[in-house]
This record gives C-alpha cells, structure tokens and sequence, in this order.
C-alpha cells in the first residue's frame, strides 16, 4: 500500500466507495464523478501507478484486469451484443498528465450507457 494513495486508501477501506466487484487481486467501484451513466474504476489491488509501469511480470494482471471490463459492463446493462446494435462500453487507461491521468493508481475506466456523455 503507498500511504499517498487515494485508491491505495479505497483497497484499504480507509475511504469509502461503490463496491461493484471484488476478489483477491482486484476492486471496481463507480466513479465518485461519473462521465457516463455506468462509470465504474477497475483497480488492481497491487499499487502501480499506471499503464506505462506495466511490462512483464505486470502482464498477467493487466491481462486479468482488462477481463473483468466486459464482466462489469454485463452485469451493469452495458455489455457488448455484437456489432448491429447500440450496446456496449469504452474501456480507457489514462496514462500520464499528456494521457490526463489524474489519479496515479492504474485503473481501467468503463463506461457506458445512453448518450451524450459528459465531456471531460
Ligand atoms: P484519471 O483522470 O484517469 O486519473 O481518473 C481518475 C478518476 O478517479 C476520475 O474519474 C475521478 O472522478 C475518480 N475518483 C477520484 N477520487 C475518487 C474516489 N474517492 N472515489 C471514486 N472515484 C474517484
Ligand atoms: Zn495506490
């Protein structure tokens, strides 16, 4: 755990948040400032501060962490039909001020629902 993280703190439950998912490696909870109707973080509980901080033995957790994206989207009413209807999500790492990454704990936004969406 680093002591200066926002995220970091909402693993711990020194913070609270909207649980949307939970097991032993990874978090999901709604955004605190929603940009869509259905916007939820997907967190590894691991602090990493972001994508670009991810290479090799992050992999396997990367990998898992983008899996849950369509997971979560599902059982939040915006999963992914296929390519002729209007559902599914965007699913965005932010990475570094150029990226507008604010918070320095990697997560995965996703987000979804009926537009428009708040821009950002
Ligand atoms: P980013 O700009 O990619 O770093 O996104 C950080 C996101 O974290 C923003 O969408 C914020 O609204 C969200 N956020 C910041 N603090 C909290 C919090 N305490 N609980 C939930 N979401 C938060
Ligand atoms: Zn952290």
């Amino acid at each position: 755990m680093n002591d200066n993280c926002i995220f970091c703190k909402i693993v711990a439950g020194l913070i609270p948040s909207k649980k949307v998912y939970e097991d032993d490696d990874f978090l999901a909870f709604d955004d605190i400032n929603p940009a869509a109707p259905v916007h939820v973080l997907v967190i590894p509980k691991l602090h990493l501060e972001s994508l670009a901080d991810c290479e090799g033995a992050h992999e396997d957790l990367v990998g898992r962490l983008c899996g849950l994206a369509p997971r979560i989207a599902r059982e939040r009413g915006v999963g992914y039909d296929g390519p002729d209807g209007t559902s599914g999500f965007k699913a965005m790492f932010n990475t570094g001020r150029g990226g507008g990454q604010e918070v320095y704990h990697l997560h995965l936004h996703v987000l979804g629902g009926p537009r428009p969406w708040k821009p950002r």
